[in-house]
């Protein structure tokens, strides 16, 4: 390609919104365009990365034996009221009516569509396993789009879904679907690992996330040699810390003014472990309130809570002013007692004795709380994992790590089979609902994944199988003999079927060799003086190195 029939504009500056090197540079090497918040053109430079992170994931599932098909993203209502998650997938799901006021969705997943296809496609357990995939465009509106294409509103996902008879067929196509991620992942030169997950908005039992390690990352990672979760769903062994071994008397404190947990350390001298942190949430599904607690050293995990209530995460949000002096209590001062709401316990708090918590009167905490004598409620693990925390295999200390989520396989069982009645025959003729796996990718994410692993100051450092183009042939002047050896050469690397770029722009030599650095092709050709004695610059991108070489030479070096 010639950079003078190329649409190519690189700027010097990114739009202030980019606070992130691989936003930035997506953006000034005009690789991708901003249309809105969160939703981006993919441009020529961008779009070839793209496809090559695309033919090396359909190779893999290819060897896995999974076929590739393409779906509208348009999806009707009914399908999601069948699954039961048109009310339950909350405000990311981005809903639409056409003219007759039928009501869509645009897909932000496609578990219903592949279910019914697969229902509709399969009859007898002999047609089993069968697993189908697609590289589309999903939709979802996020409440926070940000950092370019990490979170956007709109996005190349390469979803696949896996139909079998059993669990144990189950199990073989979520180790096939793990094993060729590992390959997806390594191909694409990512430094990442797996980790265990939540299964969030798509439920089912097991879930995986695959984690490009970054400290951009949003996802942090808990782990060490025995264990590795995301935080969303990481466990930890319950910490004791107790300095009493009696119940005593409860016992009212006057606490004037005092609310937060480490406002209250400092006034009680006391550790925060010893206080009952109590946490009101409106649960907008159920129209109800809900207590959580935990340890006042710790933060309640809102998606384990949500799982323990069998909501959304969408679903809770922190309860008002107003709703506190609704069952008066008031705010600061929220505690366990007399308050009558459905209350989530925290493990640890289970085993504190006699515990500071609030009152629900102003101005005034208690002393000597304990669960089961002075307050009760479901008891499960709603507490944020963190650094230090022992694992549950082995007893030793966690420590974190932050990750992009680049990809995430779910064992679904039947969630999906059957609610919407996707059926085969068995050998004995019964009909029984197909047991299903989902595998996603994160295309879009992915390229900007590799982008902020492979930069340097000067801009983006592609690795060679994955930048848009091999080598750029950069003439200092394009004119006479540099501009004919630039030409032959050009002509040579093409027949030869390697992707090149001819920089026959009329631009001076440094503004040309700045944007490739930019842009981050591998393999620079600096045709210059020498050209009149056959001979050129060689320079990697990624070291900057450079070499004198003869023109005839160019070719191994690339190879
Ligand atoms: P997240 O927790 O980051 O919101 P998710 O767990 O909801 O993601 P999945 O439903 O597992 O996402 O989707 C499969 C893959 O699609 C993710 O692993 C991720 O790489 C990608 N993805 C999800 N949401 C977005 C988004 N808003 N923008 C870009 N890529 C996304
Ligand atoms: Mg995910």
């Amino acid at each position: 390609m010639k950079a003078t029939r190329m649409c190519l504009k690189t700027l010097k500056e990114a739009p202030q919104e980019a606070v992130i090197a691989s936003h930035i540079l997506l953006l000034r090497s005009g690789m991708i365009k901003k249309n809105v918040a969160g939703i981006y053109t993919y441009m020529p430079l961008g779009l070839k990365v793209i496809k090559k992170i695309e033919d090396i994931i359909r190779e893999e599932m290819e060897n896995i034996g999974c076929e590739e098909i393409l779906c509208s993203a348009i999806q009707p209502k009914e399908l999601w009221v069948e699954s039961g998650r048109w009310d339950k997938y909350g405000p990311e799901l981005m809903r639409l009516k056409d003219r007759n006021d039928r009501e869509f969705c645009l897909g932000p997943t496609h578990e219903e569509v592949f279910t019914t296809i697969v229902k509709e496609s399969i009859r007898s357990y002999k047609e089993l396993p069968i697993s189908l995939f697609q590289i589309q465009t999903k939709y979802r509106d996020e409440m926070r789009p940000r950092f370019g294409l990490i979170r956007s509103r709109e996005f190349i996902m390469k979803d696949a879904y896996s139909f079998d008879i059993d669990e144990v067929g189950l199990e073989k196509s979520y180790d096939n679907f793990f094993k060729a991620y590992n390959n997806i992942f390594k191909r694409l030169h990512l430094n990442f690992t797996p980790v265990l997950a939540d299964s969030g908005n798509i439920g089912g039992s097991v879930s995986h996330q695959f984690m490009a390690l970054s400290d951009i990352g949003e996802s942090t990672i808990i782990y060490n040699a025995n264990y590795s979760a995301d935080q969303e769903k990481a466990e930890a062994l319950v910490d004791i810390y107790n300095e009493d071994n009696e119940l005593k008397e409860i016992e009212e404190v006057s606490t004037p003014n005092v609310k937060t947990i480490e406002e209250l350390e400092g006034f009680l001298k006391t550790s925060k472990k010893r206080i009952i942190k109590s946490i009101v949430y409106k649960d907008f599904l159920n129209k109800r309130l809900i207590l959580a607690l935990v340890r006042g050293d710790r933060d309640i995990n809102k998606i384990k809570l949500a799982n323990a209530l069998d909501v959304s995460e969408f679903d809770l949000d922190f309860a008002t002013l107003e709703d506190l002096s609704g069952i008066n209590s008031t705010f600061g001062f929220v505690g366990p007692i007399s308050l009558n709401l459905l209350t989530v316990v925290d493990e640890e708090v289970t085993h504190m004795i006699n515990a500071y918590a609030g009152s629900n009167k102003k101005d005034i905490h208690l002393k000597n709380v304990n669960f089961k004598r002075d307050f009760d409620g479901i008891v499960k693990d709603i507490r944020v994992v963190k650094a230090g925390d022992l694992d549950i295999i082995k007893g030793e200390k966690l420590k974190e790590e932050k990750g992009i989520e680049v990809g995430q396989v779910f064992k679904l069982g039947t969630k999906y089979s059957l609610p919407m009645n996707c059926v085969y025959v068995n050998e004995k003729g019964e009909s029984v609902p197909m047991v299903m796996g989902c595998y996603g990718i994160g295309v879009s994410r992915t390229l900007q994944a590799i982008v902020e692993e492979y930069h340097d100051e000067y801009g983006i450092k592609f690795p060679a199988d994955l930048a848009p183009y091999k080598a750029v042939i950069i003439p200092v002047k394009y004119d006479n003999e540099m501009k004919d050896l630039s030409l032959e050469l050009y002509e040579e690397l093409k027949s030869k079927g390697i992707d090149v770029i001819l920089d026959d722009r009329n631009l001076s030599f440094g503004v040309k060799a700045h944007d490739w650095e930019l842009i981050g092709i591998p393999y620079h050709i600096i045709v210059g003086r020498d050209a009149a004695i056959k001979k050129v610059e060689f320079k990697f991108r990624s070291t900057l190195e450079k070499i004198i070489i003869d023109s005839k030479d160019v070719i191994n070096n690339i190879k």
